[in-house]
Order: C-alpha cells, then structure tokens, then sequence
C-alpha cells in the first residue's frame, strides 16, 4: 500500500546540546519553534487535501529529539495527531528521537498515542566518532534503544552518517556492520556536509575537519546499500532532503552535497553493472544494446549521459543502444552483443563488490 508521511519539524526540541553538523533551520527548513494546535491542523490538513484516498498515512515528528521534549508537550503534539487517528483521516505516527532519550516509560507513552515508527538517530556506532561529533551518547545506547522498541513491537529505523569528525572508510563499514546486527526495519544514510553556523564549519575553517570527497561519499553509500539491501533492510533515503534554505547561498559551506545524491549512488551501480557485463564478453563489442527497465534508465544513463560516455571511453564501445522494456524487472540489465545476451541484477552487482 502506497504510504504518504507528513512531517513537522519540532526544530531543536528536547535536545541536549548541539551535535557539530547540526543546522537544523536549513535542514529542516522554514518551522516556528513552537508548533501550536493551529499551525499542526493547517499543515496536516492541506497534505490530507492533495492526498489519494487508499494510502497509508502517518504523521511524522521529525527534528530535534522527540522523547527529550518536555512530557507536557510531547504529549499535547501526540493528542494533536491523535485527533485526526480518531476520525479515521490518518492511520499513525512516525518520529524521529535520540538513542540516550528512549527507556521503558517513554517508549509506553509513544505506545499509548499510536506511534508506529521509531527513527533514531545513531549516526555511527564507533564511540570516538561520536564523541568527535559532539552526540553525547554511545553506541551501546543505540543498541540499548533497539532492545526496548523490538521488545515493545514497534517499527524501527536508524540514521547513519558518512564522513563525519573521525571517521574512516573501515569505521563506516564496521557502523553498518553493527547496524545491521541490530535489524532495524528501514536506514536513512547521508554524507555530512559543512552547513553554515555550526561547529564543524568552525573546524572546516580552520583546517581541522575535512569534509570527504563525492567520490568517496557515493563508494561509502554504495558500500552501504549493497550491505542493507543484502540483509533485508530498506534504505529508505541516501541523501539530504532538499529545502529552500539549502539552496541559499552560503548555506552549504563544504562537503558532497547534491539535490540527487540517491541518484548518483543508483547511477554508480548501473556503471558498475555495465562494465561487469562488458568485461565478461569477449572481443567485438563495438555496439553494444543495453536492455532495462524504463524506471531505470535516467539511472542508467547518469547524470548528464555520463554513464554513456565512460563506457564508451572504457569499453571502447562506438555505439550503445538502450532499449526499455517495462517487462525488465527493476534493477536488472542486460547486455546483447552479437545476438548474445548476459544478464546481471543490481543485487548480484552490489553482492560482488
Ligand atoms: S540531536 Fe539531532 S536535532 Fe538535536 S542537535 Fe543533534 S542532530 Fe541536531
């Protein structure tokens, strides 16, 4: 069933201290810092307004630290979405919280107010990047955090970055590694980027942080997606979510940053599918014929064609053809040459690599 989210940004709400990439009013974009009754009812009901009448839908409480909030407030935005599950015009809620901010009390509270989804924020499962990142909680607090909500039945999801204070290629790897041992539902990942007014802009000013490249950021996110997709676990977002603060200029001071970063990562992968099935084919492939789905040709293609002209270049390939076939299953190509046809899915591609 198609699921529809409609999020309210409880910007800085219930958080302790500030973590250093954090700049939620241009992540979050445009939010008061209270949400009142009346301002909730006028954004939930003009997303109910546009919405088609069989999905699911939940109201999602994101930024800040929702289980940090004062209670009184927690529970006032939980009767305000409460309302609209009692008529019937939403089905639950999702939010979003900290890992050191979830026990047995807070978690029968979100039980009590149909809150279905739990999203927490872990970042990184390696102690020193966390405390080089300011989070002012440990990985055993994100394992702590899973045991209560599993145990509880709700439905989790954890928030990984890449590239951030202290971080390498090998310590993101053992963070996915330990992420999924935990078995969370769905992932969100994104690369860390210098956002104005925060401490890791202070630290990229003065030389001491150094954001990672695109090129690494979409090998670390590949690495990732290959892994969850492996174990069963949806990524459900690979990149920021773009606001019109982002797009101000000044707003992002460094870091890989791009409206279409999933893109990029999904492009990756096709490139990598491509040459796979290239260089298992022998002599006289000048004109090659790609097979695909029609969903995943822009993939295909990359960005500005770039995938087309690195085969080329790599493969010496004169001529490529694409042909889209709604009868392709998803995230699989295939390669004819000289009436011969290979086949290789996304999921064979990312096992490999
Ligand atoms: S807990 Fe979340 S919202 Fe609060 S400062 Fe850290 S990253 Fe930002």
């Amino acid at each position: 069933m198609a699921q529809k989210i409609i999020p309210i940004f409880v910007i800085y709400k219930g958080c302790p201290n500030r973590c250093v990439y954090c700049n939620e009013r241009i992540t979050a974009g445009d939010y008061p810092d209270r949400i009142t009754e009346d301002l909730f009812r006028r954004i939930v009901d003009k997303h109910l307004k546009s919405l088609d009448e069989y999905v699911y839908i939940q109201i999602a409480f994101y930024g800040g630290n929702f289980t940090g909030i004062d209670r009184n407030y927690q529970t006032e935005l939980l009767e305000y979405a409460e309302s609209y599950i009692r008529k019937g015009l939403v089905n639950s809620v999702r939010i979003s919280t900290r890992p050191d901010y979830i026990d047995e009390d807070r978690a029968e509270l979100l039980k009590n107010y149909h809150v279905k989804t739990v999203e927490i924020g872990a970042q990184s499962m390696v102690d020193e990047v966390l405390n080089l990142s300011n989070r002012g909680h440990s990985s055993d607090d994100v394992r702590r955090a899973m045991e209560i909500l599993k145990a509880k039945g709700f439905e989790t999801g954890i928030h990984l970055m890449a590239g951030l204070p202290g971080d390498t290629e090998e310590r993101f790897r053992y963070t996915v590694e330990e992420t999924i041992k935990l078995h969370p539902h769905m992932v969100r990942i994104h690369p860390t980027i210098v956002f104005q007014d925060t401490a890791l802009a202070k630290s990229y000013q003065k030389g001491e942080y150094k954001p990672i490249s695109m090129a690494d950021a979409i090998k670390l996110c590949k690495y990732a997606l290959g892994k969850f997709e492996t174990a069963n676990i949806p990524v459900i977002r690979l990149g920021l979510q773009m606001t019109r603060e982002m797009e101000r200029e000044g707003s992002i001071i460094a870091g890989p940053h791009h409206p279409a970063f999933r893109s990029l990562v999904e492009g990756s992968i096709f490139l990598d599918m491509a040459s796979k099935l290239l260089k298992s084919t022998g002599p006289g492939k000048e004109i090659a014929t790609f097979l695909l789905n029609p969903k995943d040709a822009s993939d295909f293609r990359g960005m500005r064609n770039q995938n087309i002209k690195s085969i080329k270049e790599r493969f010496d390939v004169t001529e490529i053809s694409i042909r889209e076939d709604s009868k392709q299953e998803r995230g699989t190509l295939a390669l004819v040459i000289n009436g011969k046809i290979s086949k290789l899915s996304k999921f064979q591609s990312l096992m490999d690599s």
